[in-house]
Order: structure tokens, then C-alpha cells, then sequence
């Protein structure tokens, strides 16, 4: 492991200067502690945050959801308000890794976690996200696992976490606080595409942190939930998954909220699909119209082809499964 140096900082002000000089926030450890084993990640310093106070779940007063970033996976899947008002957020978080890591990974965490792709993780392959201008060694490898939406000649990994899709079908906000102040970003901002830059994964400032993520209030009733599909029903990443929440009055979609992960090298929010869902009344023929532009404008590689189809059938059948409880 590279050599580094551990800080504990006291206060919100002296992890942001730890922070502004260079050094690696850590909270749970979940995964860059894996990183640095590997010396995929080599931080000169370590900066652990786990003592701030980010550890709050509150109701906002519109009857929105504000996450604090330390939270862990475990406490915001089973808190009662996270249940009750979007049971996709819960669920997606009860799919993810195993009850011991969510025990301890956080929601900050779980957002900027990083790509399971195995050429990254492996130093001998090329890789342009871990070492920039080097190749990318899953375009010619083995890329069953890989994005078919929103990759670039540069990279080609998808986003492993869960419940980042959920937060980006609600189109969430992430709080962030930097040196220089407070701000707040759109999900859809937060998490950036590969580009020519793949090793710069997140809209984030020298030092910045994310304090939480605040989910909207949405119109209710409002069923919502997550579907996940995997080679294995335990301890696996998505092939696909489809986040869906419905509001529905009167027979009838007034709003639709759709994203899909395991397909695109960020969450995968679908906005035609939710287009074509708004106005209309629940059906099985409109559940299978709305999720057949969910691959649209995919690129598959040599060994993901099955990922298009298997997305939509993802889509539709959760379009299904919530519109049922609507
Ligand atoms: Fe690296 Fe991205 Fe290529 Fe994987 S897909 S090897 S993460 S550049």
C-alpha cells in the first residue's frame, strides 16, 4: 500500500482544510480502503469525516427527503420515512451489496463509489480512469458487464450504485460544502460522463463534501420501487435495473419518474419513457409502448448486445409491478 497519513478531523472546518490541501475524504471505507490495497487509489493523506455531524434523516417541510451524506446504507433503508414516502430508495438500498457493508457504507459514499469494471481494478491493464491517456482495455476485452448508454471512445464502465439510479429517477439534489461555501447540484449534474475525461467522475470542487441528498416532494399518492436484475441474487451488480415511481389520480399518469442503472456509465434517467407514460391510463399495451424507447440510442459492445432488450423488458415489467400499486 502507498504510504499515506490518517487525520480525524474535529469540526466541519478542519476537515474542509484537510480537504482543501489535497486530502482524500473516507467515511465507512467501504471502498476506497479496497482501492488503496490494491494501490488503485494512492492518497497522500486520509481525511476521516465519520465523526461530522451528517447523520440526520428529516422530512422537509414540503415532504421532500434529506439524507445527511453519513447515513449509513443500512440506517436509510429501513428508517421509517425513507420507507413510507419512497420505498424506491428503500428497496434499491436493500438490493445493494451485502448487510454487512451496508452496515457500513454511507449514502456520500455509495454515490462516489467507483466503478467495479475489473481492468480498472487490475494496475497491469490499461485503463484511462485510473490512468489517464493509457487506453481502455474492456473495449477490446471482456465487456459483458459494461455500459451500452452514455460511454465515449475513452471509457466504457458503468455506475454500480443502486440507489444513485433511484435518486436520479426522482431527480434529487446533492448538498455539497467547500471550502468556499455551500452549494447544491441536480443528480443529473452530480455524476459526470466519461467524456475524454474518464477519471473525473464527479462535479465536485478541491475539498468539496457532500453534507446530503435531498429528494424532492412529489405529488401524492405515489408508488414507487426497484427492480434489480443479476447474474445471482445476492452481492452482485446490475445487468439492469429500472427505478419507476407513479403518480396516478384519477385512473390517469399526472407524473412519472423513470431511471434505469446497470446500462449507462451514470444513473440512466428516461425521460421519453416518462413522456409517453404522463396523460395516459395504466395498461400492459402502455407499460410496453413507454419502456420500448429505453435503449434508444444505445451502443452495445462485442459482449453486452443482450442489454438493450434486456432493458426494456427491466422497464416494462417494473412499470408493471408499480403501476399495479398505483
Ligand atoms: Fe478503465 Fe473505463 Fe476502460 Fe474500464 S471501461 S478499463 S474503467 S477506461
Amino acid at each position: 500500500m502507498h504510504p499515506f497519513t490518517y487525520a480525524k478531523p474535529k469540526s466541519t472546518r478542519e476537515a474542509l482544510d484537510a480537504g482543501r490541501r489535497g486530502g482524500r475524504y473516507i467515511a465507512g471505507g467501504t471502498t476506497l480502503v479496497d482501492l488503496m490495497r490494491e494501490t488503485v487509489e494512492r492518497p497522500d493523506q486520509v481525511v476521516d469525516i465519520s465523526s461530522l455531524p451528517l447523520r440526520d434523516i428529516t422530512v422537509t417541510s414540503r415532504g421532500g427527503l434529506r439524507i445527511g451524506a453519513l447515513v449509513t446504507m443500512a440506517e436509510a433503508a429501513t428508517h421509517p420515512k425513507v420507507r413510507t414516502l419512497f420505498p424506491v430508495v428503500s428497496q434499491a438500498l436493500e438490493l445493494s451489496a451485502s448487510a454487512q457493508l451496508r452496515n457500513m457504507a454511507t449514502i456520500g459514499g455509495n454515490i462516489m463509489q467507483r466503478t467495479r469494471c475489473t481492468y480498472f481494478r487490475d494496475v497491469t491493464a490499461a485503463c484511462n480512469k485510473r490512468d489517464p491517456g493509457s487506453g481502455c482495455a474492456a473495449r477490446e476485452g471482456f465487456n459483458r458487464t459494461h455500459a451500452i448508454l452514455g460511454t465515449s471512445e475513452d471509457c466504457v464502465a458503468t455506475h454500480p450504485s443502486d440507489v444513485a439510479v433511484a435518486f436520479a429517477a426522482l431527480e434529487a439534489r446533492v448538498h455539497l460544502l467547500g471550502p468556499g461555501g455551500g452549494r447544491s447540484l441536480p443528480f443529473a449534474d452530480f455524476l459526470l460522463r466519461p467524456g475524454s475525461t474518464p477519471n473525473r467522475e464527479q462535479a465536485l470542487k478541491k475539498g468539496e463534501l457532500i453534507t446530503s441528498v435531498e429528494v424532492p416532494a412529489l405529488p401524492r399518492p405515489l408508488a414507487s420501487g426497484y427492480l434489480k436484475v443479476r447474474d445471482r441474487q445476492s452481492y452482485e451488480f446490475a445487468l439492469t435495473s429500472a427505478a419507476v415511481a407513479l403518480h396516478v389520480t384519477g385512473g390517469v399518469i399526472r407524473e412519472a419518474k423513470v431511471a434505469a442503472g446497470g446500462v449507462g456509465t451514470v444513473p440512466w434517467k428516461l425521460p421519453a419513457v416518462e413522456r409517453a407514460l404522463v396523460g395516459e391510463r395504466p395498461s400492459e399495451k402502455l407499460w410496453a409502448k413507454a419502456a420500448a424507447s429505453a435503449a434508444d440510442g444505445a451502443r452495445p459492445l462485442q459482449h453486452n448486445k443482450f442489454k438493450a432488450e434486456l432493458l426494456i423488458r427491466t422497464v416494462e415489467r417494473q412499470l408493471r409491478i408499480v403501476g399495479d400499486h398505483a
